[in-house]
């Protein structure tokens, strides 16, 4: 197996070729991780959910981690880490 590191521009990539990740919170010292639908622009990931387990947890420890990974036809894959910082985005923008 070959494993080397991607760079900044291929990881850039990969988010953008993507729509699908895994997010991880934590509450307690307790991780939960759900996948979830993503859309990356200027640094960031955008999604929608309505209010639930994760969003209760996220509001209370804001720190989270995303994984998104890409499979090709052989037995080659690209993985990307994201760490970050939820940040709740009011339902309607303008008024
Ligand atoms: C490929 C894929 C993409 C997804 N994309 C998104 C997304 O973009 N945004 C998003 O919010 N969720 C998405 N989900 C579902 C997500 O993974 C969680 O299961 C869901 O969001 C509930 O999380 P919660 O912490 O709010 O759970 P909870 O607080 O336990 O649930 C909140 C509410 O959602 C219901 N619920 C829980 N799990 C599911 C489920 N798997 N399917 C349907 N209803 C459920 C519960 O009954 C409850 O009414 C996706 C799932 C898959 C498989």
């Amino acid at each position: 197996m070959q494993i080397r590191t991607l760079s900044t521009l291929e990881c850039t990539k990969l988010l953008m070729a993507n729509r699908v990740g895994r997010l991880a919170c934590a509450r307690d010292g307790q991780p939960y991780i759900v996948p979830f639908y993503y859309a990356y622009a200027d640094n960031r990931l955008y999604a929608f959910s309505m209010v639930g387990k994760k969003i209760d947890w996220m509001r209370i420890n804001p720190l989270v981690s995303v994984q998104i990974d890409e499979h090709s036809a052989t037995r080659g894959w690209k993985s990307v880490v994201v760490d970050g910082r939820y940040e709740e985005l009011p339902d309607r923008t303008g008024h």
